[in-house]
C-alpha cells in the first residue's frame, strides 16, 4: 500500500539453537525484551510521521495559495483555512510528543508513557493531515500526479507498525492507571 521503498517479508525460524551465551536474559524472556525495545523505537518512529505530516501540510498549504475557486484563493475560504489550522495544530503537537518521549530517555528516565503517546498520535496525525491534504488538493489529490495521495498511503502504516493505535492506546491507559495504583 505503502513505504514501497522498504521491502517487507515475514521471516520463520524452525528448529534454530541458541549457543548459551547468545541467550540475553533468560529463557522465554526474548518478548520482554523485544518490547522494552519500543521505548526507543518509538519515538524516532513518531518523529517519521510528524515528517510526513508537516510535508502533507505544506504541500496542501502551497496548493490552497494556488488555487482559486469563486475568485479567491482556496486558503482564503474559511473551511479551507481552518483545516490548514487543525493539521498544524496536530503537526506542532505530536512533534512535541515525540520530543518529550525522548527527552525522558536523554534524562534517563522510562518513557514507556510518552513514548506511546507520541506513536499513537503521530500516527494519527500524519493519517488525518494527509487525507486532509488530499481533501484540500480535491480531484487532483486522488491523482498520483499529485504528492499527497502516495503520503495519505504511506500515512496508514504508522498506525500498525511499531505497536497498533490500539496497542498503544492499551499501554497508555496502563501506564496511566498504574501510577494512581502506586
Ligand atoms: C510494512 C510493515 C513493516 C513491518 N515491520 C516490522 C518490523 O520491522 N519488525 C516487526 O517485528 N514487525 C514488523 N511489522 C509487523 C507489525 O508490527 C504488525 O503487523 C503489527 O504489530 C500488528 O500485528 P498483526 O499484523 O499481527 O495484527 P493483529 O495483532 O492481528 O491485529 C489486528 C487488529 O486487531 C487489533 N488488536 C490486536 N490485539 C488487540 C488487543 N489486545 N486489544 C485491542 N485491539 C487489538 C490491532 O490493533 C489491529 O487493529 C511490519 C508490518 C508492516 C505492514
Amino acid at each position: 500500500m505503502g513505504q514501497r521503498c522498504s521491502d517487507t517479508r515475514g521471516i520463520v525460524f524452525e528448529d534454530v539453537r541458541i549457543p548459551k551465551e547468545n541467550v540475553l536474559i533468560g529463557e522465554g524472556a526474548g518478548f520482554k525484551i523485544a518490547m522494552g525495545a519500543f521505548d526507543k523505537t518509538r519515538p524516532p518512529v513518531a518523529a517519521g510521521a510528524v515528517g510526513l505530516a508537516q510535508r502533507a501540510l505544506d504541500e496542501a498549504t502551497k496548493y490552497a495559495m494556488e488555487r482559486k475557486t469563486f475568485g479567491k484563493a482556496i486558503a482564503e475560504h474559511q473551511a479551507v483555512s481552518f483545516m490548514l489550522a487543525e493539521m498544524a495544530l496536530k503537526v506542532e503537537l505530536s512533534r512535541l510528543a515525540y520530543q518529550r518521549a525522548a527527552w525522558e530517555v536523554d534524562v534517563g528516565r522510562r518513557n514507556t508513557y510518552y513514548a506511546s503517546i507520541a506513536k499513537a498520535y503521530a500516527g494519527d496525525t500524519a493519517n488525518q493531515v494527509a487525507a486532509d491534504a488530499v481533501q484540500i488538493f480535491g480531484g487532483n489529490g486522488f491523482n498520483s500526479e499529485y504528492p499527497v495521495e502516495k503520503l495519505m498511503r504511506d500515512a496508514k502504516i504508522y498506525q500498525i507498525y511499531e505497536g497498533t493505535a490500539q496497542i498503544q492506546r492499551i499501554i497508555i491507559a496502563r501506564e496511566h492507571i498504574g501510577k494512581f495504583k502506586a
